[in-house]
């Protein structure tokens, strides 16, 4: 069988409906599914991403990939894909800026857990299991809560979100009636998840 070329996807900007709903877990890996892997690791490293979410391009579903070295000098792409993720410990406490491609232009510091344990499947349906801490646990994190309808400026200070209102709003103007917003697409260069 000749695979199909990967495609780029557009990503869904604040405002979208699905980037809002709880992501459902996955049955099983079926062809589809793979080629769909395959899109979302081409359009996380074409839009200079660090993790991508499925939610994040419309498809509510729980899986994410994640490549926290790969733009580092000398990184070669060694994405990390998840399926139905699951952590295991969390240990430690950090703040560190944020950015997610679902909110271009937005930068603000969030805390999380300086370390994790995560396991989950891979595209073979395999079991796999991860630690991880400095970027690639901050993505973990981040990239887990888009399965829970969570996005990072849900868990900055309330004052700080009233600072963001504005253009929080700018981007949620371009949400069309059935709550698909696939905004402008735009080139990101901060490494967002
Ligand atoms: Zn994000």
């Amino acid at each position: 069988m000749k695979r199909r070329k990967p495609q780029i996807l557009p990503i869904r900007i604040y405002g979208d409906k699905t980037l809002r709903k709880v992501a459902v877990p996955v049955k099983e890996i079926t062809p589809e599914l793979k080629d769909f892997i395959e899109d979302l690791i081409l359009t996380m490293y074409e839009t200079d991403g660090v993790g991508l979410a499925a939610p994040q391009v419309g498809n509510s579903v729980r899986i994410f990939v994640v490549d926290a070295f790969w733009f580092q000098e000398d990184g070669k792409k060694d994405p990390v894909v998840l399926i139905n993720p699951e952590f295991i410990e969390f240990e430690g406490q950090i703040e560190h800026e944020e950015g997610c491609l679902s909110l271009p232009e937005i930068y603000e510091k969030v805390v999380r857990a300086e370390k994790v344990k995560i396991k989950g499947l891979n595209e073979n349906w395999e079991e796999v299991q991860y630690e991880a801490d400095e970027l690639f646990s901050r993505a973990l994190q981040h990239e887990y809560d888009h399965l829970d309808g969570i996005l990072f400026i849900d868990k900055i200070p309330k004052l700080k979100r009233i600072f963001l209102k504005k253009k929080l709003r700018e981007l949620e103007s371009s949400t069309d009636r059935n709550g698909v917003n696939k905004g402008k697409q735009m080139h990101h260069t901060h490494g967002e998840l």
